[in-house]
């Protein structure tokens, strides 16, 4: 094994000592940490926070799963690695494309660039959008996801017989169980293979439906803590972070909070003037309707200050940049953002026409992110730093402090 320090974008990462699982827990805003931790069932959780070793950092804005994903394996901001959302408006093809694929990833990750030298590595996530992008140029590692875990082929996964293997059906794409899959597998992988360096990322589908310290949330995280404290004892390092963090986009009936940005636009400057995009937007809506607090516009000059000056008098939005301040504020590609970025306040998201939001399959009120107020994630270590981190950190960190300036296990 080579035991040598590594470079990637600009960042130095030493070799590991023993396992690194690195876990992105998908919505982790940090009160569903201390919430579950006061019913007495989550010890490995409860040591990390009795400890100190548990610590807060921002995530990139906007707060969504696929920008903060990638951040976290490349250790750099979206204006490095390319990917700031799962849409855009592609300016030579004049239409929205998803940004899934990896051909719209800009950066290397750590976890290729490991096993390029020779670790065996090992990422697995609830839904298979992110699967490809995490799974990179990994060479000879394990990538699948609990989504498509029935479909897992040597060729293209590194394994297959995954359900056999856990034993566990085929979850749900709307359910914990595809959040559980991810651990379950984590642990299983681990006994037997014992991989070098391990990626598991879950899904938010619990934290859009239930607040910290409810019931539903308590049991996912009590769920979690089983996993983690299996792998704990199988001698690994564990890192803990999370893509984004979760809040109320409700009013005080209860009913969501929405800005319809289109409409509004259509409006100011007349219809379709303006085209509204929401990165939040993916093929599984039903838990958040597409809504999330952030939105970008394309617009043409002549008409963009009379739309910039409307939606600055709108309560409820919090922030119009303009393309080149909000990418240098939040550190986003330019060519992948729109004229305008909007971000709205902790309680309300943003829409395009009320029309285009499907609304029905919201069985809870509403919880989402996107905004600066979700911005505030754990960074959580099973050993203890080397010394305080001096500096503001961020989730894109967390490799960095994994391998750098952990203290050895006691
Ligand atoms: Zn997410
Ligand atoms: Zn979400």
């Amino acid at each position: 094994m080579i035991m040598k320090a590594l470079e990637v974008n600009g960042r130095t990462y030493q070799w590991m000592k023993e396992p690194l699982v690195v876990v992105c827990v998908d919505g982790c805003e940090y009160d569903y940490l201390t919430e579950v931790v006061k019913t007495g069932k989550t010890p490995f959780l409860e040591k990390i926070l009795k400890d100190g070793n548990a610590y807060k950092g921002d995530c990139v804005v906007p707060s969504f799963t696929n920008p903060n994903n990638l951040s976290i394996v490349t250790g750099r901001p979206p204006s490095v690695h390319g990917i700031c959302g799962n849409f855009f408006f592609d300016p030579d093809l004049k239409e929205e494309v998803m940004m899934n694929e990896v051909k719209y990833l800009r950066a290397e990750t750590v976890l290729a660039k490991f096993s390029h030298e020779g670790a065996k590595v090992a990422v697995i996530t609830a839904k298979d959008k992110l699967r490809k992008l995490l799974g990179h140029q990994i060479v000879g590692g394990i990538c699948f996801s609990s989504e498509k875990a029935d479909q897992c082929t040597v060729d293209e996964n590194g394994i297959t017989g995954v359900l056999e293997m856990i034993g566990m059906p085929l979850p749900s794409v709307y359910s914990a169980d595809l959040s559980e899959f991810v651990f379950a597998a984590g642990v299983k992988i681990m006994e037997s293979v014992r991989p070098d360096l391990m990626y598991l990322s879950t899904t938010d589908y619990i934290q859009h439906k239930y607040a910290p310290g409810t019931d539903g949330a308590n049991d996912f995280y009590i769920m979690m803590d089983s996993y983690l404290s299996k792998l704990d004892k199988l001698g690994v390092t564990i890192a803990i972070t999370a893509d984004h963090g979760m809040n109320a986009k409700t009013n005080s009936e209860g009913k969501p909070n929405v800005i319809y940005l289109q409409d509004l636009a259509d409006q100011v400057v007349g219809k379709d003037n303006a085209r509204v995009i929401l990165p939040i937007t993916d093929p599984y809506v039903v838990h958040h309707g597409a809504l999330g607090s952030y939105a970008t516009i394309y617009i043409s000059n002549d008409l963009k200050n009379e739309l910039v000056e409307k939606l600055k008098a709108t309560p409820g939005i919090s922030k119009v940049l303009n393309n080149s301040e909000a990418c240098s504020l939040f550190e986003l590609p330019n060519d992948r953002v729109g004229d305008l970025v909007i971000v709205s306040d902790k309680s309300v998201v943003l829409g395009t026409s009320e029309s285009r939001h499907d609304l029905s399959g919201l069985d809870a009120p509403l919880r989402s992110h996107g905004g600066i107020s979700e911005q505030t994630v754990p960074l959580l270590f099973n050993r203890r730093l080397i010394q305080k981190p001096n500096s503001h950190l961020r989730n894109f960190d967390i490799l960095d402090i994994s391998l750098n300036s952990l203290e050895p296990r006691a």
